[in-house]
């Protein structure tokens, strides 16, 4: 009998610890943002090389704040990965800018520089790549290039939390990182998110822009200095964030061994693509496998069904953005970045979480290699 645990492709993992911590702060009556916010911003600034870190209630919404803090408005463009999640695409456009899509390598779905090189014209303000597990993309030439047009760069990194650029933890190095702590990430705040800045005065940027745009006088008034959203993150999320990144490095090992499971088990095919294998210091927080159906007698569709089936949930990471409605209102249409195409038409993320154990993974690659084989 599967695990139940294979019914979701993705499940936080909350420690009682972490259960009883919940219940001391609301116990407390400091509930909203208080000293477990604080405490939670300073041991996340531990893991980003001491820069400055700020938690907010989204990725999202660092993305936001990310993008308004490089001064990115009407008229500015950003350029951006076609195959992402919808964050980046929604934000720019929320901002008043326009998303410019390029494609991205098909292993690494990391953002393809030479398309953004060729992308940046006089309205450029910013680069906004996006990371998956299994490798990162070149940072080196990212940020020579973003160095050599002046471009901002703001990595989103809700996916990798954790991963290393040699030997350096992504956030502790470069311009502006975001990381998630939805359920489905690498830890988990509930909901909520953090963004990794360079300096202190970017640090007070992001205070004003999170909360309401107020800024504190000197005789303890407020002032508010320009349109601010509100986005602070609750003590009752920070605690659980505490208590996640004591487990964080017990998590990645386990992910890891479970990815490697999949490398050693699933069934080498033909038309099928793994993520990328033994890049070292990587995180695994998603396995997405691409897949021709058409050549197994399958849609993506019938083949997520027979798992679902068959006891086992899956994902989809992610459609391509230039083909929702709202990109193709901007122009963007169909066989502009095939890369990002043929990864939002065939893949498919198998179950990964703290939850499963190898024999899982087992039965996951036993039910995929059968339904490959019919
Ligand atoms: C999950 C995710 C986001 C959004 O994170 P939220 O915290 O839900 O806003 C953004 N980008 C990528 C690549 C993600 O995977």
């Amino acid at each position: 009998m599967p695990h139940a645990s294979l019914r979701k492709f993705a499940q936080p993992q909350l420690s009682e610890e972490s259960i009883l911590a919940v219940v001391e702060v609301l116990r407390s009556q400091w509930i909203a943002t208080g000293p477990k916010v604080s405490e939670l911003e300073s041991a996340l600034s531990a893991t980003f090389g001491g820069r400055p870190t700020r938690v907010v209630t989204s990725a999202t919404g660092a993305m936001e704040i990310a993008l308004l803090l490089c001064g990115v408005g009407p008229g500015d463009e950003v350029i951006t990965s076609a195959q992402s999640f919808f964050s980046a695409m929604n934000m720019i456009l929320k901002c008043g800018a326009r998303p410019v899509f390029v494609d991205c390598e098909l292993h690494t779905r990391a953002i393809d520089l030479a398309q953004v090189e060729a992308a940046i014209t006089p309205r450029t303000r910013a680069i906004m790549p996006t990371h998956f597990p299994g490798a990162l993309g070149d940072m080196d030439a990212l940020y020579a290039l973003a160095g050599k047009h002046r471009l901002r760069v703001i990595e989103d990194a809700a996916l990798v939390q954790g991963s290393l650029w040699q030997g350096k933890p992504v956030g502790s190095f470069g311009d502006i990182a975001t990381f998630s702590f939805h359920p489905n990430k690498n830890m988990t705040t509930i909901e909520g998110g953090a963004i990794v800045v360079n300096n202190q005065e970017e640090a007070e940027q992001v205070d004003i822009l999170r909360f309401h745009g107020i800024a504190k006088l000197p005789d303890q008034t407020r002032d508010v200095v320009l349109a601010g959203g509100k986005y602070n993150m609750s003590d009752v999320s920070a605690v659980i964030g505490l208590h996640q990144l004591q487990q964080f490095e017990d998590f990645m090992t386990q992910r890891a061994a479970l990815a490697q499971r999949y490398f050693e088990r699933l069934p080498t095919l033909p038309g099928v693509v793994l993520p990328p294998r033994d890049v070292a210091g990587q995180t695994w927080n998603m396995f997405c496998v691409l897949i021709t159906y058409e050549q197994y007698q399958y849609t993506r569709a019938s083949f997520r069904a027979a798992l679902q089936e068959a006891g086992i949930g899956t994902g989809m990471s992610y459609e391509a953005c230039h083909l929702t409605s709202l990109a193709k209102g901007l122009g963007y249409a169909e066989g502009m970045f095939p890369i990002a195409e043929r990864i939002g038409r065939e893949t498919v993320t198998l179950p990964l979480h703290v939850g499963l154990t190898l024999a899982d993974i087992d039965h996951v690659c036993d039910v995929v290699a059968r339904l490959l084989s019919q």
